[in-house]
Order: structure tokens, then C-alpha cells, then sequence
């Protein structure tokens, strides 16, 4: 069983694909983390964002693999563990960049696709139900307004103690969601057979009840 939880930043995925992964007892797949790991890789190298050739050249150097403990996920990078040094907003952007670059994607398509053939997944992104598996099972576009995607990373953010003010997070934000949404190759938006979940003022329970319901009536 495939299910696909596709939207922009902030909407909720991660949590929402982590508590049904558990509900449901399959493996939750993060595929913002493999972007994020290329950018942490190209920004440490001290290539900009912008830098294309350099960054495609930079693939060969890079051997990404998929590690899991206890359900949780980390990616290793050449062979060591990144565990949350992509969690920064830096990385976000960089991720982001090199995110709208061809080459990077099908780097990474292996990679997603391979794991679903060993067990049923949860996975989140951008293109899971659009490109990686336009055959899932299950596809949910997971959305909210502006506002309240970035007042829940702004929470996360304080929470790791980062500083930095809603001002900002929503402004990284729209910039982001401009990039990802209107980029040439897999753009965020819905598949056509995605069902389109706004959880603006919902909780995570209140989230996981109506993925729950749409899951049900998609597999029976
Ligand atoms: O989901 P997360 O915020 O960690 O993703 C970081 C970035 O990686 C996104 O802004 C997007 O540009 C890119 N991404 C993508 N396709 C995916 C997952 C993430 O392009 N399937």
C-alpha cells in the first residue's frame, strides 16, 4: 500500500504521515529530507543556490541512503548520519533551489521508489502523487491558509530555540511555496485524483480523523 501526502511547507505532513505511519504500522517516508540533505551538502561545499552546473557536477561526490530507527527517520550522507542539521531555515532555502533542478530529481527517484517496493509507505513531498507514484493508493493534498502554516513553523522553530520573528518565516515561506508551486519540473500542486485536505484551525487529531476517513473510503 502506497499512501501519498503531497503539500506546501508547513501544512502538517510530517506530523500527520508520522502519527498514521504508526496508526497504521507501515514505514513514514520524508522526501523533503533527501532535497534538504543535497542542499546541505552544496551549501557546505560553499556552491550557491543559483550555482546549477556546479550543483549537478556535485552529484557524482554524493551517495544518499535512507536509514530507519524505531520508525524514525535519518538520511546518511556518505554513509554519516545528517540526523537535524537540514532542520535550518538556510537549508530549507537551499533545498528548496536545488529542488527545481531536473537532474537533482531524477538523482532522487530511485531512492523513493526503491523503498516502496520492500514494504507499504506513507510518504511525504511535493510530487509523491503526482510523479514518484501516480499509481498510489491513497493521495492526499494537505494544504492550510498562509498565516497558519507559518505561525506552526514559527512555533517549531522557538521551540529548537532558533530566533526569528512570524514576519520572516512567512516571508521564507511564500518565497518557498512561489518556487516550489510554480518551478517547471513537478511542481507542487494536487494530481488530479488527489483528495484536497484544508486543515486551517484544525488540530493534528482533527487532521488525522478526516485523512483517516479519506484513506477508508479509498481503500474500500
Ligand atoms: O518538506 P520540506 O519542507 O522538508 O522540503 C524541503 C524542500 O524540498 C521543499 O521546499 C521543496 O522545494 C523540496 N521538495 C520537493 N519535492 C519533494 C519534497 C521536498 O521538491 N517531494
Amino acid at each position: 500500500m502506497i499512501i501519498a501526502i503531497d503539500g506546501p511547507s508547513g501544512a502538517g505532513k510530517s506530523s500527520l504521515a508520522r502519527s498514521l505511519a504508526k496508526r497504521l504500522g507501515i514505514i513514514y517516508v520524508d522526501t523533503g529530507a533527501l532535497y534538504r540533505t543535497i542542499g546541505l551538502y552544496v551549501a557546505n561545499k560553499g556552491i550557491a543556490a543559483d550555482n546549477g552546473d556546479a550543483i549537478i557536477a556535485s552529484l557524482s561526490d554524493i551517495t544518499l541512503e535512507l536509514a530507519f530507527k524505531d520508525g524514525v527517520q535519518d538520511v546518511l550522507l556518505n554513509g554519516e548520519p545528517v540526523g537535524d542539521t537540514i532542520r535550518t531555515q538556510k537549508i530549507a532555502a537551499y533545498a528548496s533551489a536545488v529542488s527545481a533542478i531536473p537532474k537533482v530529481r531524477e538523482f532522487l527517484l530511485d531512492t523513493q521508489r526503491n523503498i516502496a517496493k520492500k514494504s507499504s509507505v506513507i510518504m511525504d513531498g511535493r510530487d509523491i502523487g503526482t510523479v514518484i507514484f501516480p499509481n498510489a493508493d491513497v493521495k492526499i493534498f494537505l494544504t492550510a491558509d498562509d498565516v497558519s502554516r507559518a505561525k506552526r513553523r514559527f512555533d517549531e522553530l522557538s521551540a529548537k530555540g532558533t530566533l526569528t520573528t512570524l514576519e520572516k518565516v512567512l516571508e521564507e515561506m511564500r518565497e518557498r511555496d512561489k518556487n516550489d508551486s510554480t518551478r517547471a519540473t513537478a511542481p507542487a500542486i494536487p494530481a488530479h485524483d488527489a483528495v484536497i485536505l484544508d486543515n486551517s484551525g484544525m488540530s493534528l487529531e482533527e487532521t488525522e480523523l478526516a485523512a483517516l476517513d479519506i484513506i477508508n473510503s479509498k481503500l474500500n
